[in-house]
Formats: C-alpha cells, structure tokens, sequence
C-alpha cells in the first residue's frame, strides 16, 4: 500500500460545489470557483486515553490489535465521536475496549497527535485523563481491535514499545504528578 498522505493533499475537490481545486496541499482549503468560495479548516480531530493503575501501582495497557502500530502498546481510548463529551468518549471507549466502567477521572494533559487511516494522515488531539475503574476483575478484550493487556510498571515502558509518542509523553505527564504527590 502507499504511503498515507497528510489530509490537505488528499483533497482534490471542493466537496460543496465538486469544483477540481487547483490549490491541493494548502491548509485552509479554499474553493477556487468563485460562486461557492467555500473553505475548510483541516482542524484536529479530538481522542481520550485512559491512564489506570492497579492497586500495586501498574499502568494498564492495551495491545492493540489494528494497524497503525499493531502490536504495540497503547493507553485504552480512541476517537470522540460527534455530540459526545471527550469524558462521555472515554468512559464508552474503555469499557468497549476493556470491559471496565470507568468511576472517576482526572484531566491530566493534552499533546498533538497525527493519526493514519485509509491512506491519509489527520491531525488529532489527544486529551489524558487519570482514570480509577470499579473494578480490574472481567477485563476482556475487545475483539478485532485489542489483542490484550499488560499492567506494566510505568518505568518499565520503553517508548520504541508505544504505538503514539503522545501516550510516552502522557505518562512522563503521570509520573511527574506522582512525583509532586509524593513530594
Ligand atoms: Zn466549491
């Protein structure tokens, strides 16, 4: 398959009027027929993760089962979807991915993230929340989209084993706040 391609590229019409642009690439896109004008913004999409820790202090990861970054290790989440709160997304994502129902959360960080899917690369904000769930006990994995989890010691997580440098950047974000706690 071919490289993914950023989202400003893959645009090649004004999706109002159909006119085939002759600005491909630019960020806005602007309709270049001067009845429509029409412009859009490639602004972020918007996804939660979850940080969970067991009662010994282990991060919980996913081991994500579709690509990008099959196989790799990633905080539970995903994208929020439209007319839901980011925290209403991160309850309904972990408990799809994981089987967990999320009871308490804490905003803790955003970072930018680009995401690959069908061939053309968007832009996402990430946004982390700490997360405290019921109950670790019934974890399942969500077929097709997790192969499993880890509970792993933070310090232990190497980043080259992340799927996104946002979630490594997450964590740093985590133990800096248990540095402070603890302090
Ligand atoms: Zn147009």
């Amino acid at each position: 398959m071919s490289e993914a391609i950023p989202i400003p590229d893959a645009w090649r019409f004004c999706p109002r009027c159909g006119d085939d642009s002759r600005l491909t690439g630019q960020q806005p896109f602007q309709c270049q027929n001067s009845d429509c004008g029409y412009k859009h913004y490639f602004s972020p999409k918007t996804a939660t993760g979850a940080l969970i820790v067991d009662s010994s202090g282990r991060m919980l990861f996913i081991v994500r089962g579709r690509e990008p970054s099959k196989g790799k290790l990633g905080l539970p989440g995903g994208f929020v979807d439209a007319g839901e709160s980011a925290e209403e997304s991160l309850v309904r994502e972990v408990e799809e991915e994981l089987n967990l129902v999320v009871l308490e959360y804490q905003y803790l960080a955003s970072f930018p993230n680009e995401y690959a899917f069908s061939g053309v690369v968007t832009p996402v904000t990430d946004l982390f929340y700490v997360a405290r769930v019921e109950t670790l006990d019934g974890i399942k994995a969500q077929p097709g989209e997790i192969d499993g989890w880890k509970f792993l010691q933070v310090e232990d997580v190497s980043t080259a084993d992340l799927a996104f440098e946002t979630h490594g950047l997450a964590l740093k974000a985590f133990m800096a706040l248990s540095d402070d706690e603890t302090n």
